[in-house]
């Protein structure tokens, strides 16, 4: 997907660099919170990030780890003032696949991207987990303890947005969007009867989660006993 995630507070910046990127013909989403941006990855499957340390609302770097941890690969360019070589070093360590010290040059800045962009995002063997499952992209399969059972690929991609969401709320048009794409025939309960099949495989692997249905808001995962 050419379109790429601006994390940057900097508003003049913020814009230069995405007139840059349109104009190399990389589309760019811009947000100045690390909230703002964490909600839109959940939304929109980017490309690529590319990352402000110095956020209003904490380090850049937080926000990537807490990203990485919940199986998002992205790949992830980090933007930082400060050119020590510590930073640079945890910047690598966190997740990030490149990084950029400020000020840059907009050619480099494209090149970089560009090069996030060619990236196959496969190469990151990520196994995402919430709760007591643990999904497994590779195998197609979701895990519970010593228990597995495969998923077709529309169930994956739905229960990986769930896990990703982390028990918060997931909007029923952004589970179809990610289980069928932009394109996808997707009949009005084609989502409810891949939820379906979801639920009796993740009863069958014994897990203690839950798809929940949060009547007008979307779905989330919970594990039992939890209220809705
Ligand atoms: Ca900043």
């Amino acid at each position: 997907m050419n379109r790429i995630l601006l994390v940057e507070d900097h508003e003049r910046l913020a814009r230069l660099t995405c007139s840059g990127l349109q104009a190399a013909g990389i589309a760019a989403d811009v947000v100045q919170r690390g909230d703002a941006a964490w909600a839109a990855i959940q939304e929109v499957p980017y490309g690529a990030l590319v990352l402000d340390r110095g956020l209003p609302d904490g380090d850049g770097i937080a926000l990537l780890q807490r990203l990485r941890a919940r199986g998002f690969g992205v790949p992830c360019l980090v933007l930082t003032a400060r050119d020590a070589l510590h930073d640079r070093v945890e910047g690598l360590e966190s997740g990030a696949d490149d990084y950029l010290a400020k000020p840059f040059a907009m050619d480099e800045m494209v090149a970089r991207v560009r090069a996030l962009l060619r990236r196959p995002v496969a190469c990151r063997p990520l196994e995402p987990a919430h709760g007591d499952l643990r999904l497994k992209p590779a195998e197609a399969t979701v895990c519970c303890g010593a228990e597995r059972v495969s998923l077709a690929p529309s169930e994956m991609q739905i229960l990986l947005l769930l896990v990703q969401g982390g028990g918060e709320t997931v909007r029923r048009a952004a589970l179809e969007l990610a289980a069928w794409g932009l394109g996808g025939a997707v009949t009005p309960n084609a989502l409810d009867v891949a939820l379906h099949r979801l639920r009796r495989k993740l009863l069958a692997i014994g897990s203690r989660q839950r798809v929940v249905n949060l009547r007008g808001l979307g779905y989330a995962l919970r594990p039992v006993g939890v209220a809705e």
